[in-house]
């Protein structure tokens, strides 16, 4: 079965005015309309801050081959939760995707509180358990979820990245459909990859890409495994998407920092292709 690729930036706390996220919706629709459009066989998903959802829906307008994506969603509906958004909220507004796990959400419980400065970036005490509740919840409201997984540098120099991620995938598919769980999305993301230029060789990222297969493939069959998309990302850019996307394994990119700039947005969208 093939699975059909795809790409969304990651914009983290990056282009959360109006007017920003209008300016690179409006360029990203010119290089991908003078590249010849969205490509037809690749799904492409924008998720902007919460403040730039609206207004990115705005400027994408009736462009076709784009969708929304959010960063984050709590598992809650509506109720006494001070700055959460839920899920719900998040389908009201357009929004078909929701990013959940990313390492910059998570917490490290073996990292000492007094080096929680803002320098260390996993620091918003996500964990598994959290991430089990928020894909139920992203599930149920109709959303797909991206659920992020990786290990820290210290836990590959340990020799632990496989068991670190085989640990949050099956915590995070915990009480799950195979049903539920052929639908959604994984991104496997080394979080020393992140933000920092390094990528992951691509047989590693592959292989690991193939891990997160067997395991889903181990919990709820072959059928499964082979519907489930997964991502890589890290350090992901125009001049290694092509080889990362033209691996068996990987099917497409979770993008931060190249999703902030039009043309090499357009460029990795092109390679999956
Ligand atoms: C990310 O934040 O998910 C990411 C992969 O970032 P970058 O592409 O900048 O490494």
């Amino acid at each position: 079965m093939a699975r059909r690729p795809i790409i969304a930036g990651n914009w983290k706390m990056n282009k959360g005015t109006a007017r920003e996220a209008k300016e690179l919706v409006s360029s990203l629709v010119e290089t991908l309309s003078a590249a010849g459009g969205a490509p037809a066989g690749v799904d492409i998903v924008l998720c902007p801050p919460y403040t730039a959802i609206a207004a990115a829906q705005e400027a994408i307008g009736d462009f076709p081959g784009v969708a929304l994506g959010a960063q984050d969603a709590f598992w809650k509906a509506s109720g006494a939760y001070t700055s959460q958004i839920s899920a719900e909220m998040l389908a009201d507004l357009g929004v078909r995707y929701v990013i959940l796990g990313h390492s910059e959400m998570r917490g490290r419980f073996g990292v000492p509180e007094p080096d929680f400065t803002p320098e260390i970036l996993h620091f918003l005490g996500e964990t598994d358990a959290t991430v089990n509740r928020k894909t139920k919840a992203v599930l149920a409201a109709g959303l797909t979820p991206i659920v992020c997984v990786g290990e820290t540098l210290a836990e590959r120099e340990e020799g632990r990245a496989d068991v670190v991620v085989e640990n949050q995938v099956r915590r995070a598919l915990a009480d799950l459909s195979a049903d539920a769980v052929g639908g959604l999305v994984f991104a496997y993301e080394p979080v020393w990859a992140i933000g920092t230029g390094l990528t992951c060789d691509t047989d590693e990222a592959d292989r690991i890409c193939g891990l997160i297969r067997q395991i889903v493939g181990a919990l709820h069959g072959a059928e499964t495994a082979e519907a489930v998309r997964i991502q890589y990302g890290g350090s992901m850019k125009p001049d290694n998407a092509p080889d990362l996307l033209s691996r068996p394994n990987i099917d497409g990119g979770l993008i931060g920092g190249a999703s902030l700039k039009a043309a090499d947005f357009t460029a990795i969208i092109t390679a999956a292709a």
